[in-house]
């Protein structure tokens, strides 16, 4: 798994500063992407060291690690969500492109998950009638509660 380049966002969770990491290689290839730089296979390794490397500099600033996409390689996203988990105080959150959620191998690996791709006619997250969803997700239920990221 691969990284285009990571910025630190304020709108993508609500009430959280989240490090939010552009995943390449996406596989769901959305006429009108936004960035289609991501498509291709290129960048820089993800890795455990990586992202312990963003903690030792950005936690406690951070409060939520942001996957955009990884809809190719949902294995090594779960080891490193995983890895997340087991170590740092920070929201997890993943940004599918998916229509619908992809299949969780255990409860509790994400706090937010947001799917829908990209659909130009309908708009992005904050448009009304837009096809993508943002969930909370309750770490001991499972359950889902949708998150509006239209102003408040
Ligand atoms: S999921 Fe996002 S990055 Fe991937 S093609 Fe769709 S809009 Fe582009």
């Amino acid at each position: 798994m691969k990284f285009y380049n990571f910025d630190i966002v304020f709108q993508e969770i609500p009430d959280e500063v989240s490090l939010a990491v552009n995943i390449t290689n996406c596989p769901n290839h959305c006429p009108g992407c936004h960035s289609p730089h991501l498509w291709e296979d290129t960048g820089e390794s993800l890795t455990a060291a990586r992202i312990d490397q963003w903690m030792k500099d950005y936690v406690p600033m951070v409060t939520c690690f942001c996957f955009m996409g990884g809809d190719g390689e949902t294995e090594e996203l779960w080891r490193l969500a995983r890895h997340i988990r087991q170590r740092y105080p920070v929201k997890i959150a993943w940004y599918s492109g998916r229509t619908e959620i992809p299949p969780q191998p255990e409860r509790g690996l994400f706090d937010y998950i947001k799917v829908g791709p990209y659909l130009q006619e309908k708009g992005g997250l904050k448009a009304v009638g837009t096809n993508q969803h943002l969930y909370a997700v309750n770490a001991e239920t499972g359950a889902l509660k949708e998150v509006s990221l239209r102003a408040r």
